[in-house]
């Protein structure tokens, strides 16, 4: 008994362990995409992550760039003011202090010269295009001199700061006042001024400069600091003396005081320079500031430089950054769903290759199989080739023999059949024609049957084996096919070598027993017109002394005589049939059932009997003499055995055929019962004693026996009471 335990102990089904395995593959392709599918999510998020790293790391470190570069610049215009307007007021100082100076020298070397002085201060005022006045005033606060100073009505600054602080202090020197409307010009200045003394040190009033705070703003505006940039000037106590861009309302920006916790703090520390980003108090622009004190004077320059100018190229390229990065995400997305549906559809044809590979090993097994079942039926198919009575021969598409039983070998007279493989069928067994032509000469069943692939059979052709001895062979050969194509056929013969000898033995004694029929007919009727005439002889001579009884018994013999000699004349004419040696011919039946109705003209007058025949019986090939026979018997019987209280009806008709064409002889009559319907047409069969239909039982033994001579069939159908009919077939004129 067959074991299938597995290793642990249970039991097992094969086909189980086969749809586990496959079960296996199919998860296994599924974890596969699985895996497929983290793989590509990691892959993108790192990717996407990286990238992310590396442009904020850029972006950052450009920012910072940015940033420092911005610092930087705005430290070096800081500077670069803080030196322009450090020489600047210092070129205002020299010249004030040359003023004070002059007038010095006049007052000790006689009266001041005021014309002297205006002319002088009207020089120097000229040579500094920064400022717009150069005047001098007295200690009372009257200015004095000046380009442009009238004496009528002179200008007072005795409440002026600057004015304050030169007469109360001594060694103030150079002092910066607080940006003020100047009363001449009318213009916002920055006031710088000297202090006179006379030689005893004592107040002698100002000389003093106004700087136009324009100056600044036309200065600050040659600094290139960006669209949002910013030049403020600013003293000591963080008050705004001069701005660029100035703002609209400069008359209350001049002054103000910034508060911003970032300059405190540097002021308070005590330093010169400084950079910081803070929020614009003015217009909330973020900006990088780098403020500078001027040297030697307590001012300070700030340079701010916007954040949103200096930042916008970083922000471009923020843009541009971001822009790439968005498209290269879209793209990454793009391509991993591309990927992944390139991964689902390889997975997909993975799990069908593993499908289709458990479907082709079914099959396999399916073919296995059925090779087991093949073989078996082709050993009992060689077992049946073998031991067939039949010889069988296939033939391939090309005419040569491809397996061949042992009979066929045997009857063809071949050691064994394996010595016919490979021959042609003209070269294994000489095939001739029924009209002794070699198959390769005329019109061969065989060949015709490999080319159109029909069926065919024959009895009258011959075979030849390698010892020369003709055949005679029966055959059927039919076609092989494969997929819709005629492979070749498949020749069943048999040797009727025998049965030919039997049938020309049967034919050569039925002609005997012919000829002996005839001969003894013939001969019998001599004797029996003897009987008949001395019967007549007798009754003639002997009339007068017969009496009644001898009378009918002479009758009686009369008649006997008479049958006999009709019987004689029917089995003559029986055995006549076939004896004649003309060829058939086209006969027209039309034509020869008017005969037959000329014939029988006057009995089925007799009778009044209505005979319809149609006009469209064929022409049929035979012996004229033997279907006129055939009909008039029909007709005869027809007549004979009709209902004598009904009138009589006899229908004649066809029906054509391909092959053969069907007559039809119908009457109204007796009818026959069916269980007589074989008999009747054996010879001297009769259903009926002569009392009742008189007759020698021949007739349709003569029907029949000319049938078949025209190679056809003839029986009868009907009712008994109703009728009768006759059909037989004839050879159709084309056969
Ligand atoms: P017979 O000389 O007796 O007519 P047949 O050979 O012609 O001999 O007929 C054989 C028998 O068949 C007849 O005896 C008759 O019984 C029967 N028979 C023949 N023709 C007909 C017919 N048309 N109708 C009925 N019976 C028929």
């Amino acid at each position: 008994m067959a074991d299938s335990s597995n290793a642990d102990g249970t039991q097992g089904n094969p086909k189980d362990d086969k749809h586990q395995s496959l079960a296996h593959d199919r998860s296994g392709g599924a974890g596969f995409l699985g895996k497929g599918l983290t793989s590509i999510v990691s892959f993108v998020t790192a990717t996407l992550v990286s990238l992310g790293v590396i442009i904020f790391v850029m972006l950052s470190g450009s920012l910072e760039q940015e940033e420092a570069q911005a610092e930087s610049l705005s430290h070096s215009q800081a500077e670069i003011l803080e030196v322009y307007l450090s020489s600047a007021i210092h070129e205002v100082d020299v010249v004030m202090l040359s003023v004070a100076e002059e007038i010095g020298h006049q007052q000790q070397t006689g009266k001041l010269n005021p014309a002297v002085l205006n002319a002088y201060l009207t020089r120097h005022q000229a040579l500094l295009p920064q400022i717009i006045s150069l005047r001098v005033a007295d200690a009372a606060g009257n200015v004095r001199y000046g380009p442009g100073v009238q004496d009528s009505a002179p200008t007072n600054v005795s409440d002026r700061q600057y004015f304050l602080v030169q007469r109360d202090v001594a060694e103030a020197g150079l002092v910066l006042g607080a940006p003020v409307m100047a009363r001449i010009s009318k213009r916002w200045v920055l006031p710088l001024s000297r202090r006179l003394s006379n030689q005893d040190g004592a107040f002698e009033g100002v000389v003093y400069a106004n700087i136009a705070l324009d100056y600044f703003s036309q200065i600050f505006s040659k600094v290139d600091t960006g669209p949002n940039g910013t030049v403020t000037l600013i003293d000591g106590a963080r008050s705004v003396i001069a701005r660029h861009p100035s703002p609209e309302d400069k008359d209350g920006f001049v002054g103000r005081v910034l508060s911003s916790p970032q300059i405190v703090d540097i002021m308070k520390a005590g330093k010169t320079e400084a950079s910081f980003s803070a929020l614009g108090t003015l217009d909330g622009i973020t900006r990088i500031f780098s403020l500078k004190k001027l040297e030697n004077y307590p001012l300070y320059i700030s340079v701010g430089l916007a954040e949103l100018d200096y930042l916008a190229s970083w922000h471009r390229q923020t843009k541009i950054a971001l822009t790439v990065f968005t498209v290269f995400v879209a793209f990454l997305f793009f391509s991993s769903a591309l990927l992944l549906l390139a991964w689902k559809r390889q997975n997909r044809t993975m799990a069908e290759l593993v499908l289709s590979q458990a479907r082709a090993e079914a099959s396999m097994s399916e073919l296995r199989t059925s090779v087991a079942v093949q073989r078996a039926t082709a050993a009992r198919l060689e077992l049946v080739l073998k031991t067939a009575v039949e010889g069988i021969v296939g033939i391939g598409a090309d005419d040569k023999i491809t397996f061949a039983n042992p009979e066929a070998a045997a009857l063809l007279g071949y050691p064994s059949a394996q010595v016919m493989l490979g021959l042609t069928t003209v070269e294994a067994f000489r095939h001739r024609l029924a009209n002794d032509l070699l198959c390769t000469e005329g019109v061969c069943a065989i060949r015709q049957t490999l080319q159109d692939g029909e069926v065919r059979r024959s009895a009258e052709e011959s075979f030849e084996g390698p010892g020369g001895r003709r055949i005679p062979v029966e055959y059927a050969v039919a076609p092989l096919r494969f997929e819709d194509r005629i492979a070749g056929a498949a020749l069943v013969f048999h040797d009727i070598g025998k049965r030919i000898e039997m049938e020309a033995e049967l034919k050569r004694s039925n002609m005997e027993l012919e000829q002996f029929a005839y001969a003894a007919s013939h001969d019998l009727r001599e004797p029996l017109r003897m009987v008949s005439s001395f019967v007549t002889l007798l009754e003639k001579k002997y009339a007068d002394s017969l009496n009644d009884e001898a009378r009918e018994f002479i009758g009686f013999a009369r008649d006997g005589a008479q049958r006999m000699d009709r019987m004689i004349t029917h089995l003559l004419e029986y055995s006549r049939i076939g004896r004649s040696k003309e060829p058939f011919r086209p006969v027209d039946l039309n034509l020869v059932m008017k005969d037959v109705l000329l014939d029988l003209g006057p009995l089925i007058e007799q009778l009044q009997a209505d005979v319809l025949v149609s006009d469209t019986l064929p022409v049929v090939r035979g012996d004229r003499d033997e279907l006129s026979r055939l009909f008039q018997n029909l007709i005869s019987n027809a007549l004979k055995y009709r209902f004598s209280d009904r009138p009589t009806k006899i229908r004649v008709g066809s029906r054509a055929g391909a092959e053969v064409c069907t007559l039809f002889v119908e009457d109204n009559g007796i009818g026959i019962p069916p269980e007589h319907r074989e008999r009747i047409f054996a010879i001297f069969q009769r259903l009926h004693t002569q009392g009742q239909y008189e007759g020698t039982g021949i007739g349709l033994a003569l029907c029949k026996k000319i049938v078949e001579r025209h190679s056809g069939k003839i029986w009868v159908d009907g009712e008994p009471g109703v009728g009768s009919t006759f059909f037989f077939t004839l050879p159709s004129l084309r056969q």
